[in-house]
């Protein structure tokens, strides 16, 4: 299994990077995305931390680990300097945390970014048909999610999506053990998403190929 979007005590996640990582590694999991909140006062102080352990992490627990950052409540018009800056100090998954009907996000986050150079769009429940064509052009993926809150609009951001043809990836943006989902609970996500398996393993080969591309870069 391949999380992209985890959260650690370097933001609101409840673990150390290490026992997340270990944690993940005995559930099954290949790779995991450290993808910590950040905004301007503490994005230099986090992303160059979880790189750093990310190497090690990689090396002894046999699990890729991918160092990244969610942009997160960032008024929309800094959000691609936030991204820059992020990839800059390491991140290789960037993601942006997106307006949802679960929370206030401002206006023109979704909007913002996708235009931003990030890799994900994380649970963008309000996103509209023309965002999502969007998102395809500019090559954003979409995130499904199984967070509690951002997961009830999973249905309307896949129906766009895969109308659209434009790809997305699941996520459990977990921000503790009990986040870290085994198969029967992806499975009741999926179903309320009106998505199927199939539909996970193709999320799981975009995530794959979303690593491998970044990796490399
Ligand atoms: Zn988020
Ligand atoms: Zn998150």
């Amino acid at each position: 299994m391949i999380d992209l979007h985890t959260h650690t005590f370097f933001s609101d996640g409840e673990l150390i990077p290490s026992e997340l990582v270990c944690r993940a590694k005995y559930r099954g999991y290949t790779a995991i995305g450290l993808c910590d909140h950040v905004d301007f006062s503490n994005i230099d102080f986090v992303v160059p931390r979880i790189v750093k352990v990310s190497k090690y992490l990689t090396k002894y627990y046999k699990i890729t680990v991918i160092p990244g950052a969610e942009i997160t409540y960032v008024p929309p018009e800094l959000i691609s300097k936030a991204v820059s800056m992020a990839r800059k100090l390491g991140a290789r998954i960037v993601v942006v945390h997106g307006e949802t009907t679960a929370e206030e996000v401002p206006p023109g986050t979704n909007h913002a970014g996708i235009l931003s150079g990030a890799d994900i769009l994380a649970h963008p429940g309000k996103i509209s048909a023309e965002e999502v064509c969007l998102a395809g052009k500019k090559n954003v993926f979409l995130e499904i999610t199984s967070r509690k809150g951002h997961r009830d609009t999973n249905r309307h951001v896949a129906t766009l999506a895969k109308r659209h043809n434009v790809k997305m990836v699941f996520d459990n943006d977990a921000h503790s053990l009990k986040n870290l989902l085994v198969e029967k609970d992806i499975r009741k996500i999926l179903k309320l998403a009106n998505l199927t398996w199939n539909d996970y393993l193709t999320m799981q080969s975009n995530a794959r190929r979303l690593i491998n591309s970044n990796v490399k870069t």
